[in-house]
């Protein structure tokens, strides 16, 4: 069976995946056996989300009516129900929903009721609390398909540490990323010295180690010094995937979803107030803003070095009419150059404009000149794949450690036909 469980924290405290490693631990105590313990991350431009919009799913082998008693039990007992935006939800199904509804929630928005639809379809027993929200990321993750997957360790603290200072060392993070990095990812943020795995949110996390397998995050979980713990958990999740990503066309973006798009830079990046960096691309007629927003720090840098005629794909979220970037892969770079006055040959000194369509000419000796200095610039930038750092890095989006985004992959996953590539239009 499969036990979804979503929406019991508050930006107060709690966090759904305390709730799932609690109720593995009793599950287990019930003897329910639990084959796997999945973090599954939802569409993260729904409004309604606390944090990274996450929801678990238990897959678990035993007595269904009473797993989902101890689940329902769980999510009475700790979940945030003060809280007006907390609107938690359970779904228990014996028999695993088609993957679409996941794929739905994941890439687009969905609604209370197609959730009970999906959770009715295949008997599955079901509760939703207050406006039962959370039935949505419950049955998603119910419904839930991994083509690709990664592993996260969390650590959790002992209830009365919650919302104190967390104590973690930092340089042992430092040593955990060295020891297993590429293995894992994201535990601390070199390049601007941060430390990227410990939230400040006042919730039950200490730490999470992302990284490519079970036997990866322990390793590095192995080097790290903190406070106690009360409990860890590995889970399976779709983080780092890219599995929010659609193929998508300029000028057909959707608001709130994700998308991997092919364009033509249109005109130079401009840096605004605030040290955010928008850049215009352009595909058989129509236009896209990206946006490199100032916490994405030295990416900023790629995107600056663009300039028109470049040919990128960008992945990122269409929001607010502007797609937020989470990576650009650079695959045509076109010549620059800067067009000057000529230099004078008389008395080396350059010349100025003698008017629209009237050449140049030196203020100096009179000299005139037709044609003017074309001078090709060095680039400061390579084709190749470029990606926001760890500390800006989006729960979804996959390291480019992991490797780079296809067009095939982006249509396999999606369940369409593969076939494209990324230099054809998908
Ligand atoms: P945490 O990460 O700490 O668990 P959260 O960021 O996951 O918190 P939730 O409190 O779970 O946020 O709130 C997200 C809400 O949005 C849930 O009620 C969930 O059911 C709903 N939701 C998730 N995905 C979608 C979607 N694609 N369309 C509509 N609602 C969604």
């Amino acid at each position: 069976m499969r036990i979804g469980i979503d929406d019991t924290d508050s930006p107060a405290g709690m966090c759904t995946t305390y709730i799932g490693a609690v109720l593995v631990r009793r599950l287990e105590q019930s003897g329910i056996r639990v084959a796997e313990a999945r973090l599954v991350r939802l569409n993260p431009n729904v409004i309604h989300k606390t944090r990274g919009n996450a929801a678990v799913c238990i897959e678990a082998e035993g007595d269904a009516e009473m797993a989902f008693a101890l689940a329902c039990a769980c999510v009475e007992e700790l979940a945030e129900f003060g809280a007006p935006e907390t609107n938690p939800g359970v779904a228990v199904a014996a028999v695993r929903p088609p993957p679409d509804f996941y794929y739905a929630a994941l890439r687009d928005f969905c609604t209370v009721e197609e959730a009970v639809g999906v959770l009715e379809s295949v008997g599955a027993r079901y509760k939703g609390y207050k406006n039962r929200r959370g039935l949505i990321g419950a049955a998603a993750a119910v419904a839930s398909d991994l083509p690709d997957r990664t592993y996260e360790l969390l650590a959790y603290r002992k209830r009365e540490m919650w919302g104190a200072p967390r104590q973690v060392d930092r340089e042992s993070l430092f040593l955990a990323d060295r020891a297993t990095y590429p293995r894992t990812w994201d535990t601390v943020d070199r390049k601007n010295d941060v430390v990227v795995c410990v939230p400040h949110t006042p919730d039950p996390v200490l730490f999470g180690i992302r990284g490519e397998s079970p036997i990866a995050v322990r390793e590095a979980r192995s080097c790290v010094r903190s406070e106690e713990p009360a409990c860890e958990q590995v889970y399976t999740t779709n983080q780092g995937t890219d599995a929010h990503l659609l193929p998508g066309t300029i000028g057909e973006l959707r608001e709130g979803r994700s998308y991997l798009v092919r364009g033509t830079v249109a005109g130079l990046p401009v840096t605004g107030p605030g040290g955010h960096v928008s850049l215009l691309l352009e595909d058989g007629g129509a236009e896209v803003r990206c946006m490199a927003y100032e916490p994405t720090k030295g990416f900023r840098d790629v995107v600056r070095a663009l300039v028109p005629g470049d040919t990128v794909a960008v992945a990122g979220s269409y929001k607010g009419g502007s797609l937020n970037l989470e990576k650009i892969g650079v695959s045509r770079l076109a010549a620059a150059v800067r067009i000057r006055p000529p230099v004078c040959p008389a008395c080396a000194k350059r010349m100025t404009s003698a008017g629209t369509a009237k050449g140049y000419k030196c203020r100096i000796c009179g000299a005139r000149g037709r044609e003017p200095e074309v001078e090709r610039l060095e680039r400061r930038i390579r084709p190749g794949w470029y990606e926001v750092p760890p500390v800006a890095r989006r729960h979804l989006s996959r390291p480019l450690v992991r490797g780079v985004p296809g067009w095939e992959e982006v249509l396999l996953q999606s369940g369409r036909k593969p076939g494209r590539n990324l230099h054809e239009r998908p």
